[in-house]
C-alpha cells in the first residue's frame, strides 16, 4: 500500500499546506517547498514556512504532492504530513485523489467501509487550499462520512475552487439525504457542470434500502433529493454495492433505474470491500459474482437496452464473463490496490482494478485466472 501519512518534523509551529517540488518550477512560489537534501528513505524540503524533513518514502515519489503538514509543535502531535493530493497520474489517465471532509454520517450502512465517528474535525480551509494547488486537469473526490452534513462548506469550497480553476472537476460521494429545493438555483449554475454526485441506492423500495443504510425514512428522503437534483440538471453517478440481500432484487432495481432514474450519468454496481463493518459480516454479505453472474448480467442487459450506462466497480476483470468485461473498470485507487502474484503475466492488468489491499490474500489467489 502506498502510504498517505508519513512521519515528519517541521520548523513551523502551525499546520499548513504546501506543494513539494524536487526542482523549483517557479522560484519563489510561496505555496511550494523545494527539496534541499534527500536520502534513500526521505527528503528535506525548504519553503516559506521553514524546513520539513519527511521520512518513509524516497523524495522523488513526493514530487508534486500537495501535503498538509502537522508540525510536532502542535499539541498531541508527534509530527507528520498527509499527502492530500498525490501528483501521480495513471498512464494515459488523469490525476484522481479523494479528500475526506468529515467522518460523521447520518446513516449506518451495514457494510460501511469507513465506519462513522461522532466527532468532526473541520479541515475545510486546508482542503480548499490544497484544491487550489491541484495538478492541472485533476479530478478531485470529496468523501466522508457524509459531506453534505456540512453542505454550506462543501458548496462554498466547490464554488470558490472551480471559479478560479476552470481545469478541475469534482466528484462528491453523498448519501443524498440533504438536498433541498433552495439548493436548486445554486446547483443549476455553470460551475456545477464540473461536479458529479455519487449517490448510493441499494434497492427499488424502502424496506430493503433502509435496512441496508440503517436509517428509517432514508428512501423517501433520497427520492426527494433526486427530484431537486433532476431540477438542477445535476450529474449523478448512482452506486449499488452488491450484497446477498439485494442480489435477488437487482433485476427490479435495474428496472427502477431504467424507468425512474434515466437522468443519471451512470450506474455503478460495486463489489464489497473487505474492511469496516463488512469484514466481520463477510460470510453473510458477500456475493461470489463468479457463480451468480446471470442476475448481474440481466440487470446490465436491461439498463443497456434502455440507454443507461452501467459499470462494474471492484470486479477483477478475469472474474467477469467476456461479454461484460469492458464494463469492469479500474476502480480501485493505486494507493490501496494490489494484485495476486499470478497477475504479473496478465495482459489485462493495466485495465484491471485488482483487489483492495485489505482483501485476504488466500481469496485473491483463488479468484484470479490470468488473461
Ligand atoms: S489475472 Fe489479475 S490482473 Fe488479470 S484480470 Fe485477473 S485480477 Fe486482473
Amino acid at each position: 500500500m502506498i502510504p498517505l501519512r508519513l512521519p515528519a518534523l517541521a520548523e513551523s509551529d502551525r499546520a499548513f499546506v504546501t506543494r513539494l517540488r524536487s526542482q523549483p518550477q517557479a522560484p519563489g512560489d510561496p505555496s511550494e517547498s523545494y527539496l534541499i537534501e534527500e536520502s534513500a528513505e526521505g527528503g528535506t524540503f525548504a519553503g516559506p514556512r521553514g524546513i520539513i524533513a519527511i521520512d518513509g518514502v524516497p523524495a522523488e515519489q513526493l514530487d508534486g504532492d500537495v501535503i498538509l503538514v502537522r508540525p510536532q509543535a502542535l499539541p498531541g502531535n508527534s509530527g507528520s504530513i498527509e499527502r492530500l493530493l498525490r501528483a501521480h497520474r495513471p498512464e494515459g489517465g488523469i490525476a484522481h485523489n479523494t479528500l475526506l471532509v468529515t467522518e460523521r454520517c447520518d446513516q449506518l450502512c451495514l457494510m460501511c467501509s469507513q465506519p462513522p465517528k461522532k466527532t468532526h474535525v473541520d479541515r475545510f480551509a486546508y482542503l480548499e487550499e490544497a484544491c487550489l494547488l491541484a495538478e492541472p486537469g485533476s479530478l478531485i473526490g470529496i468523501t466522508g462520512g457524509e459531506p453534505t452534513l456540512y453542505k454550506e462548506q462543501v458548496f462554498g469550497l466547490l464554488e470558490r475552487v472551480l471559479s478560479v480553476r476552470p481545469d478541475l472537476e469534482f466528484h462528491v460521494l453523498t448519501n443524498g439525504q440533504h438536498f433541498a429545493s433552495e439548493d436548486v438555483p445554486r446547483l443549476r449554475g455553470p460551475l456545477y457542470r464540473r461536479v458529479s454526485w455519487g449517490i448510493p441506492l441499494y434497492a427499488p423500495e424502502p424496506a430493503l434500502h433502509e435496512e441496508i443504510v440503517g436509517k428509517s425514512g432514508a428512501f423517501a428522503r433520497l427520492e426527494e433529493s433526486f427530484v431537486h437534483l433532476l431540477a438542477a440538471r445535476a450529474r449523478i453517478e448512482l452506486r449499488t454495492v452488491l450484497l446477498s440481500s439485494n442480489l435477488p432484487i437487482l433485476g427490479d432495481l435495474s428496472r427502477f433505474v431504467a424507468t425512474r432514474l434515466r437522468f443519471i450519468e451512470a450506474w455503478s454496481i460495486m463489489q464489497l470491500e473487505h474492511t469496516g463493518y463488512a469484514r466481520n459480516r463477510w460470510k453473510d454479505l458477500f456475493v461470489d459474482h463468479r457463480t451468480q453472474f446471470d442476475t448481474i448480467a440481466d440487470a446490465l442487459n436491461h439498463t443497456a437496452v434502455h440507454g443507461v450506462r452501467a459499470q462494474l466497480f471492484n470486479f477483477p476483470r478475469c472474474t467477469v464473463p467476456d461479454e461484460y468485461r469492458e464494463l469492469a473498470v479500474a476502480s480501485i485507487s493505486d494507493w490501496k490496490r494490489k494484485y495476486a502474484q499470478a497477475c504479473d503475466g496478465c495482459r489485462e492488468r493495466t485495465k484491471c482494478c485488482g483487489f483492495f489491499e485489505w482483501h485476504p490474500d488466500d481469496e485473491t489467489m483463488k479468484m484470479v485466472t490470468p488473461l
